[in-house]
């Protein structure tokens, strides 16, 4: 078994990469078509460096089928199954980079799909809760992240609009898919000083960052549309 070694953007955290039995494996094409992506987002306006080097450390195409890898570098959203998708690596930049992760913060995502984004929070030194509605995709992301061996992920099968409760409060929240409207429970659910981070709108979504400010003081700032999958209640076996 090969083993990579990886470092955190803040080179205090090492995880290693198992690259067990040979189905993973980041070649060093698949780091230059990264650094490339990278690039890409950059020039978009994402300037921040942290976020910016868990994106160019965490191999995107793990979290695709193995056909699909010529698409993993591309800056475009690509089905994981389920009528569900990876988001766009520009969308997952954009969102992270608002939620202002700070190595030990609390973040519970909601919307597990691939597991990629989650990923990218562990390498940021967060403790992630991530939490899916689709029962494949929750125990793919969790087997894949077995494999892969990031730290700090647990993983949830379950609504999210309920949040997790029984972990609560969080000092982040970042919710993965497009919302109708702000669930109270996960505002509830943030410390005071905390941040959210949702996309709502009905076709189209408005990236909606809000700061918990006080028991009942929330503040809303606004920025710029998107185009997520439904958050939708319920749950589902596949
Ligand atoms: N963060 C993901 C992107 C996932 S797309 C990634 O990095 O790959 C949004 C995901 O949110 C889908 O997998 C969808 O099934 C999930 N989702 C939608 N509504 C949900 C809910 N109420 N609770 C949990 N997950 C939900």
């Amino acid at each position: 078994m090969k083993e990579d070694i990886f470092y955190h953007p803040d080179d205090k955290i090492r995880f290693t990469l198992r690259e067990s039995r040979g189905r993973l494996t980041d070649t060093y094409r698949h780091k230059g078509m990264r650094r490339k992506m990278v690039e890409v987002i950059r020039r978009k306006g994402i300037r921040d460096a942290r976020v910016l080097a868990a994106m160019e450390q965490l191999p995107r195409h793990f979290y695709l089928d193995k056909a699909f890898e010529e698409w993993a570098y591309a800056d475009k959203p690509f089905s994981i199954g389920s009528g569900q998708t990876i988001s766009q690596p520009y969308t997952v930049a954009y969102q992270t980079a608002l939620l202002d992760v700070k190595p030990g913060d609390k973040v519970l995502e909601v919307g597990t799909g691939s597991g990629y984004q989650a990923g990218i929070l562990s390498l940021l030194g967060a403790k992630v809760y991530t939490i899916e509605r689709h029962k494949s995709l929750y125990k793919k992301a969790l087997a894949l992240n077995n494999e892969i061996g990031l730290a700090n992920i647990r993983f949830y099968f379950g609504d999210g609009f309920e949040g997790l409760p029984n972990h609560a409060p969080f000092d982040k929240i970042l919710v993965t898919a497009g919302a109708r409207e702000v669930p109270k429970t996960l505002l509830e659910q943030l410390k005071v000083g905390g941040v959210m981070v949702i996309p709502v709108g009905k076709d189209i979504q408005t990236m909606l960052r809000i700061t918990r400010k006080g028991d009942t003081e929330y503040k809303t700032e606004r920025f710029d549309n998107f185009r997520f999958v439904p958050f939708l209640k319920g749950t589902e076996e596949q």
